[in-house]
Order: structure tokens, then sequence, then C-alpha cells
């Protein structure tokens, strides 16, 4: 006698859902603000320092903590995401939650590799995206102090780190790494190990 299979993870699913139904209280998903798909607009570097920048700043990095405490992942936000379409990001790094203002890209290596990506505007899903291996790129940091990023870390901490500035850049741009994927390409967050089986793996001939 035939009888319904249910879909796999049933369990994990409920509570993919339930966390991003909390998250997308303060963050701002796709399809319900036209901003996240404009370009942001640069911040005067006079101004970085004035309170209401670093209210602003101090805001993003509450909400990345947040998210953090909530979800157990996510490496960083960009303004746009929080309905501020201005040109800054928090990023969590081992050692600070790093603010950077009106970054542009100098430098993009050569070497380009896929991973597995999730933006916190498009939960849950999964986006399979080819990004350069790293890239350097000019910045000003919170106290409105000129800075360059150049770490090029070949660990995948490091990999991480250069594919998460590039991911939060790209917000600035309006762009989303659902994207730069072919729709066929992107996956549901369901497997809960998905990610212990996600790898780099270098894209040749883009
Ligand atoms: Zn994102």
């Amino acid at each position: 006698m035939w009888k319904p299979t249910l879909s796999p993870f049933r369990k994990y699913k409920k509570e993919v859902f339930k966390k991003d139904a909390l998250v997308a209280d303060f963050i701002y998903q796709i399809g319900e603000y036209e901003k996240l798909r404009e370009v942001s607009k640069e911040i005067s570097v006079n101004k970085i320092t004035s309170k209401e920048y670093q209210k602003k700043f101090k805001y993003i990095k509450t909400c990345l903590l947040k998210y953090r405490k909530l979800t157990g992942t996510g490496r960083g936000i960009t303004g746009v995401q929080l309905g501020i379409p201005e040109r800054f990001s928090v990023i969590y790094t081992r050692e600070e939650l790093k603010i950077i203002v009106n970054p542009i890209v100098t430098k993009v290596s050569n070497k380009q590799f896929i991973y597995p990506e999730m933006c916190m505007s498009a939960n849950p899903i999964i986006a399979p995206t080819i990004r350069p291996a790293w890239i350097e790129f000019t910045y000003y940091d919170e106290k409105g102090e000129k800075q360059m990023w150049i770490t090029k870390d070949n660990t995948d901490q490091g990999k991480i780190l250069n594919r998460v500035f590039q991911h939060e850049i790209d917000h600035m741009e309006g762009i989303i790494n659902i994207d730069l994927c072919k729709s066929r390409d992107l996956i549901l967050e369901s497997d809960p190990k998905f990610y212990d089986n996600a790898k780099f793996k270098e894209v040749k001939n883009v």
C-alpha cells in the first residue's frame, strides 16, 4: 500500500525557519526594501566621528551580536540591511567587531573559489558563490582614520574573512550573493551537517 514520504530534516527545518523569523525582525529582507537593490550613499569622512555615526556603528555592532546569539552564525552586516543605505559595514573577526566605512577595492586575486554563502537578508538560502580568493581595499575605520586591508591568509578562516568583506562591499552596490549564482544552484538550509562538508573549491576559467 502506497504511503506519502515526508521530506527530510523536518525537525531541523522548523528550527531554522523559527530563527530566521526572529532575525527578520531587525534585518531587512529581499523583496521588502528596494534600497537593498540600490547603491548606498558614501559617508562624509568628517562626519564619521559625529554622534550620529557613532550611534549607527554601535547599533550595527549590537545587531551583529544579537544575530550571532540567535543563530550561532553571522559574520557581517552592511548598513542597508538595517534600513541605513550608507556605505558602512561591521565584520566579525577573531579580534574585534570591525567597522569599515567607504571601502574602495584596489586589488583582486586572480585565483577564484566557490563556497556556499548565506545572506542575512535572504535566509535560509545557501548560495554557492564564486569569488576571488582575496581582495585589497582602503577604508575608514570608526575613528575616521584611513586604513588598508591587505591580509591574504590562505587558511579557510582567512578565505572566509576575505569573502565576508566582498559580500558586504557588494551590499553597498545593491548586489546580493544570490545574484551571482544560477537559481538552479541555490539550496535552502535544511541539512544540519551541510556546513560540516562545505569546502572551498578552486574555479578556473570563469
Ligand atoms: Zn548579505
